[in-house]
């Protein structure tokens, strides 16, 4: 933008910047995801994280739709905090030798990114519903269910197996 303005104004414009933070996250979850499901052990784990991809993949897409009934081109600005969780995840997976630690520990990556999605699609929300944009909210609230249930099937692999064998793992 020029020199003597900043790009947000206006109560639209937060909006219109959060859905791109947004767009940009979930691009990024789309390439992280395939990498999380070759380091994954647990078999449930693994079809666990197939399906999600396959669920961000249709979340991008409603997001498409999204900046479409806002007249606006689909468009991503670089989000430095999903950067970071991933960039942990990465960090973390990469120092450990035991198939099951790793996967309590993916798991726990995972479920970094879903409340990050979850608080993310939380203020979406409300933000169209303050803004008349209703039908936005609406398609926002599919994609918060769907970051939901997915971080809640991860504390029930979790918890009923994957945390219970990674504490198998001899030291
Ligand atoms: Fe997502
Ligand atoms: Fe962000
Ligand atoms: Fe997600």
């Amino acid at each position: 933008m020029g020199l003597f303005t900043k790009d947000i104004a206006t109560f639209d414009d937060l909006f219109l910047h959060q859905l791109q933070d947004v767009y940009y996250a979930e691009n990024q979850i789309t390439k992280a995801l395939p990498k999380m499901i070759d380091k994954a052990t647990d078999p449930a784990l693994k079809g666990g994280f197939e399906t999600h991809l396959r669920e961000t993949e249709g979340q991008i897409r409603r997001l498409d739709e999204i900046f479409g009934l806002l007249g606006q081109e689909p468009k991503g600005v670089t989000c430095p905090a999903i950067d970071g969780i991933i960039k942990e995840a990465n960090e973390v997976a990469g120092d450990i030798a035991d198939k099951r630690v790793l996967d309590a520990a993916l798991i726990a990556s995972a479920q970094a990114v879903e409340h990050y999605e979850i608080t993310r699609y939380g203020t979406l929300i409300a933000w169209a519903r303050q803004l008349g944009q209703t039908r936005a909210a609406e398609i926002l609230q599919e994609t918060l269910e769907e970051e939901r249930s997915t971080d809640e099937k991860l504390t029930a692999m979790a918890e009923t197996r994957v945390n219970v064998q990674a504490e198998l793992a001899p030291a």
